[in-house]
């Protein structure tokens, strides 16, 4: 896993966005649902993963192209509000599962920043974190207990379910990118 990858994977299609027509809608969901009904109902929370892709599943019919996750969020979830993001909890860009997805407010001029290369996917974390969206959420004491046990074997799942804290925060903690 790279280094500020639940930014990366933030989707950065400004036609998520886009009202899509009807008769558009209907045939990409059409697709969507056919794709999706062919893998193998998960019992546990594995990810969806749209098949042959590293990077986001994409459909497009008619001159509308769509982010495979984008449209399960939009199916399952809800409109794209203008300026927010379908993001993975998972980091795993392919996975359309709709309890991985996630709004994110990275903000487009951010995004537009950080894809023209005037600045790094570090200043962008440390933008955000500032913020104030990383509130203070555990001690110190707990920091180190949380780093120690991840280093005995503890995966970030399981602490964020110790600690009752999310994956972002959880995952920042781990790699040293907070409470420094
Ligand atoms: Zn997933």
């Amino acid at each position: 896993m790279n280094a500020g990858s639940t930014f990366l994977q933030c989707s950065v299609n400004r036609n998520a966005m886009k009202h899509i027509g009807k008769k558009a809608w209907g045939i990409l969901v059409d697709r969507f649902m056919s794709v999706m009904m062919n893998i193998p109902y998960p019992t546990d929370d594995k990810c969806w993963e749209w098949p042959n892709v590293k990077s986001y599943g994409v459909l497009s019919t008619r001159g509308t192209r769509i982010g495979a996750h984008v449209l399960s969020f939009r199916l399952f979830s809800g409109q794209v509000p203008h300026g927010m993001f379908v993001c993975h909890k998972c980091d795993n860009p392919p996975c359309c599962r709709p309890d991985h997805l996630f709004l994110g407010t990275c903000s487009d001029n951010s995004l537009d920043a950080l894809a023209k290369g005037r600045i790094s996917i570090q200043q962008l974390r440390r933008a955000s974190l500032a913020g104030g969206r990383t509130r203070r959420k555990l001690t110190d004491a707990q920091v180190k207990e949380a780093r120690r046990l991840h280093a005995t074997g503890w995966g970030i799942r399981s602490l964020e379910r110790k600690y009752k804290i999310s994956h972002r925060p959880m995952w920042l903690i781990i790699h040293g990118e907070t409470y420094k």
